[in-house]
């Protein structure tokens, strides 16, 4: 879409370069997928290998581990990419890069490293990460899942909940309460006393694997502890900054397709013997969406460039994503207006877009939240209990 502000002299010719290739692969390979897949409530495992093979998964990793070495901003782009295509793609990369390779090269041990970070760069191991439980979700402090020591390793009991990538996830990221904390376990699919079942009915990020992960006296070695996670909620808070980071971008993307495919509609379609885009009120619309897609775009690649320099604070962090995800729903809603009838049709793409963002609204910790994150940074008073 149009670049009004010149902020691609912003970027360098790799970061360019990246987001034209996942650009020119959504185009071809996802956008034309995601009417079928959407409609079927699957999600289309045959992009796994394509986003691997681009080098998506582990982007910012060293190359010892599989990782691509890309800046912050390209993995942000990269984002932002995926996300025009269908949140659900988006998702499963922000789970694979932040939520399991992230943690494993944080907290993880050079044995851990070593084991599963390259396999899952190149999606030979899919991840997925459990906090949130069906009683705990945006106060990870009440989890009730326990891991008790016992001789050579950890006994799980509990479950999580809302997990995305759950059914078809190798190993999971678990946290769990121990006498000592909370503490990140790798739990791997074939552990006795794990199991997994998928959330069926869903209505939004229909082509996105979600489900509940389920912990019955479930072994887990002393090798599997994250021995760095013993920092306790910060450790798997640290993950979801991260992943919020990536939301930030996401966001913006599907309300840039949005943008698009509504203004190419609007130029055509006639009422009135005129284009509905030459009415007012039609163009208002525009003028605001175009608005709030750059300012988000502006604040993102200032994001990107803190967060290349280990200088992005996690209350930035809540404002960015929260600010995507406000403004993109709010385009998404302006384009279905503008689409008519034909804006509840699949065929259409932006009801999908729309409806995908109430999930992206909601995860990764909810407007109210990152609300509150903000006013306990303005005013140095927690008004979360
Ligand atoms: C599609 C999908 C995929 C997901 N994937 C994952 C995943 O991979 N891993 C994972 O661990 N989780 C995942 N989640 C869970 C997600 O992170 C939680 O849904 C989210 O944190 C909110 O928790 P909750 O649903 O329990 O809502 P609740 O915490 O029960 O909140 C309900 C409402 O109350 C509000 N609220 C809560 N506390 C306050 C307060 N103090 N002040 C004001 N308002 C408040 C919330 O903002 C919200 O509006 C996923 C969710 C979805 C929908």
């Amino acid at each position: 879409m149009e670049d009004l502000f010149k902020l691609d002299e912003q970027y360098s010719q790799e970061e360019l370069l990246i987001r034209e290739t996942v650009r020119r692969f959504v185009d071809d390979k996802v956008t034309p997928l995601m009417e079928q897949a959407y409609e079927a409530g699957e999600f289309p495992t045959s992009l796994i290998t394509d986003v691997a093979a681009l080098g998506l998964l582990g982007m910012t990793l060293p190359a010892q581990y599989g990782g691509s070495e890309a800046s912050y901003i390209s993995y942000g782009l990269a984002c932002q990419e995926l996300e025009r295509g269908d949140s659900g793609l988006r998702s499963f990369v922000s789970v694979q890069n932040s939520l399991c390779m992230y943690p494993i090269f944080q907290f993880g041990s050079d044995q851990q490293k070593d084991n599963f970070l390259k396999k899952m760069a190149r999606a030979e191991l899919i991840g997925c990460f459990g906090l949130t439980e069906p009683d705990s979700g945006s106060d990870p402090a009440s989890m009730k899942t326990t891991a008790k020591k016992v001789e050579g390793g950890w006994q799980l009991n509990g479950s999580k909940l809302w997990i995305t990538n759950a059914t078809i996830a190798d190993l999971a990221i678990v946290w769990a309460r121990t006498d000592n904390g909370v503490r990140g376990f790798i739990v791997e699919k074939d552990f006795q006393g794990f199991s997994s079942n998928e959330i069926k009915h869903k209505l939004s990020l229909r082509a996105s694997v979600t489900g509940e992960l389920v912990f019955e006296n479930c072994f887990v070695p002393d090798a599997n502890l994250l021995p760095g996670s013993d920092i306790g909620l910060k450790a798997p808070l640290s993950c979801l900054s991260e992943a919020r980071y990536g939301i930030a971008w996401g966001a913006i993307g599907a309300a840039m397709a949005c943008y698009e495919l509504t203004l190419d509609y609007a130029k055509t379609r006639k009422q009135f013997a005129k284009p509905i885009a030459s009415f007012q009120l039609i163009q208002a619309d525009f003028a605001d969406m175009l608005t709030e897609i750059t300012k988000a775009q502006c604040l993102n690649l200032q994001l990107g460039k803190l967060k290349q320099t280990d200088s992005a604070s996690p209350v930035m962090i809540s404002l960015a994503k929260r600010n995507a995800c406000r403004e993109a729903i709010k385009i998404a809603r302006q384009a279905r207006n503008i689409l008519g009838a034909n804006g509840i049709s699949l065929e259409y793409h932006v009801i999908r877009h729309m409806n995908n963002l109430e999930s992206v609204l909601t995860y990764e910790g909810t407007d109210n939240i990152h609300t509150l994150v903000l006013g306990k940074h303005i005013t140095g008073i927690n008004a979360f209990e």
